[in-house]
């Protein structure tokens, strides 16, 4: 029998950064179109040894001596070993499932496309009817997948009970948060009650507007990338000025883009290129890769800001941190705050007037639209978060059901979500979760600026300096960390629904 060698944690955390670098750059070329098979299984065969029992009990027994900062450090490459011994299982099985959804494709109107393009084709297409159909089709090729995607699901899910020996789902994950999810879920559904009232005004406002008067009582998700994007107003907002209205905003906060050589831009249209922005951290702050695909429309410009957020936060940290504290999070929690920060400055309508040239009216009005997505998107990812701890706490005996995914996001939101889209809406980790924190915390740290910055903070240098010093500890503090530091209760949810209110 050959024993594997165990790695000290500064070794273990060095080889993890390779390993990371090459898995980040595989998930990028998928994603980006410029690569139509993943291979991640390969590397992960080629890195097995960082995943194995037997070193994750020789990191646990280090955490298990180690003094309190370095007893975090090492918990979060505890958490990463258990989470790649999962991923090495299942990596054969999810990259399979992957390459068939790559190669689906819907025929719409005598055309072939790959479900990707189907659903940024869904944001762009302007006639209601036109939406509806191909929104069906394209939901009911990706339905096709749900039994592939549900046994992927129960595989991961019994790997993680077994390698982290806690079977509760979300007992798990309150762990590795550090907190409450029920408490969470209680002061989210408090804010979501409190901003109904205002949503139903912007809803019967803005599905006018939007949709048009010949839309259906319930519109189907179908519709949501469309309004996202404000496509009547598609004209003020352009794909072509999109980037450099974008970078001009940072710049005005001190950061300038284009000469931080450690984030690539990468803007470019390529047809098997995920519709969704992102930022890929390859190795922090290194190199950083902010990705977004301009469709036209306020969207891009908010995808934008958002990305640019973490990339500035990622490619920010203090080279000095150990790689941990570049790199690895217990959640996405911290780094999403300065996401929502960055993007919540599209909200802003002093931002639309001094931008598109408009009229007071106009930007208030536009601004309006943005806050009305902004309800939309927390309603609905409130009863997302609900949806999970539902589906999660009922799993054990029932394997995973769709049972009320429909019923919560469709009653939170005014917008029909169809039961079978709840697998594909369903991201590993109550990531919805941590999407909630960041907007609770965005509206403190928003509250925070306006009162040490000024009503302007969004085009001070002042502010970028604040961020800055924050980007600097990199993925170190938790986001309720951040509230004290800002003097709020982790979930004072005031400022958020004085926002979503109007
Ligand atoms: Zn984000």
């Amino acid at each position: 029998m050959s024993v594997a060698a165990v790695r000290t944690p500064v070794e273990y955390e060095s080889r993890l950064q390779q390993y990371l670098y090459e898995r980040s750059e595989e998930g990028r070329v998928v994603r980006v179109g410029e690569k139509e098979v993943s291979e991640q299984a390969a590397i992960v065969a080629r890195y097995a040894d960082l995943f194995s029992r037997g070193q994750l009990d020789g990191l646990r027994e280090s955490a298990g001596t180690a003094e309190a900062d370095e007893r975090e450090r090492l918990f979060r490459l505890c958490k990463t070993c258990e989470a790649g011994i999962v991923a090495a299982e299942l990596a054969e099985r999810e990259d399979e499932l992957e390459n068939a959804i790559l190669a689906a494709r819907v025929s719409y109107r005598g055309e072939e496309l790959p479900l990707r393009a189907a659903q940024a084709r869904l944001a762009v297409l302007p006639g209601y009817e036109d939406r509806k159909q191909l929104g069906e089709l394209q939901s009911d090729m990706s339905a096709r997948f749900n039994t592939d995607r549900l046994e992927v699901l129960r595989a991961g899910e019994e790997l993680e009970a077994e390698v982290s020996e806690e079977p509760d789902a979300v007992r798990r994950n309150e762990e590795e948060k550090g907190i409450s999810l029920e408490e969470l879920e209680r002061a989210l559904a408090e804010a979501s009650a409190a901003a109904e009232p205002a949503y139903q005004r912007l809803r019967d406002r803005w599905f006018e507007r939007l949709l048009g008067p010949g839309r259906e009582a319930v519109p189907a998700s179908y519709h949501v990338s469309y309004m996202r994007r404000l496509s009547p107003l598609a004209d003020t907002y352009t794909k072509e000025r999109a980037v450099e209205v974008c970078l001009e905003t940072l710049s005005r906060l001190g950061f300038d883009l284009r000469s931080q050589p450690n984030i690539r831009l990468d803007l470019d249209d390529r047809p098997q290129k995920s519709p969704r922005a992102c930022v890929i951290a390859s190795d922090p702050p290194r190199l950083v890769h902010l990705i977004t695909r301009a469709q036209g429309g306020l969207h891009d410009y908010q995808a934008f800001m958002h990305e640019a957020g973490h990339a500035l936060h990622y490619a920010g940290s203090n080279p000095s941190l150990p790689y941990t504290y570049r790199r690895l999070a217990r959640d996405h929690a911290l780094t999403e705050i300065y996401s929502y920060i960055c993007e919540a400055i599209t909200r802003e309508p002093a931002w639309h007037a001094e931008h598109f040239g408009l009229s007071q009216e106009q930007a208030a009005d536009n601004a309006e639209a943005t806050r009305f997505m902004e309800v939309l998107f927390f309603r609905r990812y409130t009863a997302k978060l609900q949806f999970e701890l539902d589906f999660w706490s009922r799993f054990p005996s029932d394997g995973g059901t769709p049972d009320g995914y429909s019923e919560r996001l469709t009653g939170a939101t005014g917008v029909w979500y169809r039961p079978e889209g709840f697998l594909a809406d369903m991201d590993a980790g109550f990531y919805s979760a941590d999407y909630l924190r960041a907007w609770i915390r965005a509206a403190q740290l928003r509250t925070f600026l306006v009162r040490e910055v000024g009503d302007d903070w969004w085009r001070r240098t002042e502010t970028g300096d604040r961020l800055r010093s924050l980007f600097r500890e990199g993925t170190r503090p938790s986001s309720e960390e951040i509230a004290a530091r800002i003097g709020f209760d982790p979930l004072d949810t005031g400022p958020l629904v004085s926002e979503l209110s109007g």
